[in-house]
């Protein structure tokens, strides 16, 4: 099929981007990679009459370090910053993470920005944001505000970007001493969205035992979701495969709530969310001993 009519913008800066998209208010729709918002355009999903298409702008596309921070574009290319050197060395949980979204083709395309602020609950960004503890600046023509990973994800394809707003910024805040970090996810076939997929980051104290820990869990609702009942049976206790084993069974039965579909019933996503946990806490475990 083919999209519904619309009319076409290529702004060449930012404020000229807020600009139009003041003006369009919720008739338009930003266009970052298009590798989610044409194929719904396509299939009538998304009829928006308005595309303000970002791909003209180059200061939305960059990866830096500030103030201890890793900050990242909302332009930026899955690819540029699956290859990134910065992003390998400061946040090796993102370079873990993206090999395993779509394909080589679409992370050329696809941007930081657009998985962010497509929200879909299956995408492997957000849950990993949430578990970085990242900050999000999304910026209007009114000027721009800081919105917590944790308040950004708001239901099914939903968050915290109003009409009228960009997100223009990801900030990701240094990574606490004596901390690990892993990712998994298990889906039908490489490429795939994932049936499940848990991102962990831990940190040890002076005495081995567990500072913190933030794990986040994709495909198991309707966005993202913090495990935050399985992080506190681990808080102040020392890693040991029956500390993990509860953590794991408290994300299954006591943080999450999947429901089924065509791809996996909701007995089995609990079922990949307690295996994926297990796995994933002790990889992060053993990498924060090894520091
Ligand atoms: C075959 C296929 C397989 C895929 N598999 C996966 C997968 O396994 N895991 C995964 O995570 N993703 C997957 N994707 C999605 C892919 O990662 C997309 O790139 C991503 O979801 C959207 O990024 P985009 O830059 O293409 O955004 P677009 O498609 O251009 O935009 C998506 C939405 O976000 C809005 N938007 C975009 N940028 C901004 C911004 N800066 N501020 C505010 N709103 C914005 C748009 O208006 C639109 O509503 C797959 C896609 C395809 C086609």
């Amino acid at each position: 099929m083919k999209p519904a009519p619309f009319e076409y913008f290529r702004p060449a800066s930012l404020d000229e981007a807020l600009a139009l998209l003041a003006e369009h208010g919720g008739d338009a729709k930003p266009l970052a990679g298009g590798q989610s918002l044409i194929p719904a355009m396509n299939f009538r999903l998304a009829t928006p009459a308005v595309l303000v298409d970002l791909n003209g702008i180059s200061e939305l596309s960059y990866i830096n370090s500030d103030a201890g921070d890793i900050r990242i574009g909302g332009m930026t290319r899955q690819r540029t910053v699956e290859r990134s050197v910065l992003v390998s060395d400061r946040v090796p949980l993102i370079a873990e993470t993206m090999p395993h979204i779509a394909h080589p083709a679409i992370r050329n395309r696809g941007t930081i920005g657009g998985s962010l602020a497509h929200a879909d609950p299956a995408a492997e960004l957000p849950a990993v944001m949430l578990a970085l503890n990242a900050r999000f600046t999304v910026s209007s023509q009114a000027g721009a505000r800081e919105v917590e990973a944790d308040d950004f994800f708001m239901g099914l394809f939903a968050t915290a970007v109003q009409p009228g707003e960009l997100l223009t910024d990801i900030r990701i805040p240094p990574s606490p001493s004596h901390c690990g970090f892993a990712f998994q996810e298990i889906s039908r076939r490489h490429g795939d969205f994932a049936l499940v997929g848990v991102a962990a980051v831990v940190s040890l104290d002076a005495g081995g035992n567990c500072a913190d820990a933030r794990i986040a869990l994709l495909s198991v609702g309707d966005r993202p979701m913090r495990a935050v009942e399985a992080a506190k049976t681990l808080t102040g206790q020392r890693p040991s495969a029956e500390s993990i084993a509860a953590a794991a069974d408290a994300a299954a039965t006591k943080d999450i709530d999947p429901s089924g579909d065509i791809h996996a019933s909701a007995r089995y996503r609990r079922h990949l969310a307690k295996v994926l946990t297990r796995r994933v806490l002790t990889r992060a475990f053993e990498r924060a001993r090894q520091g």
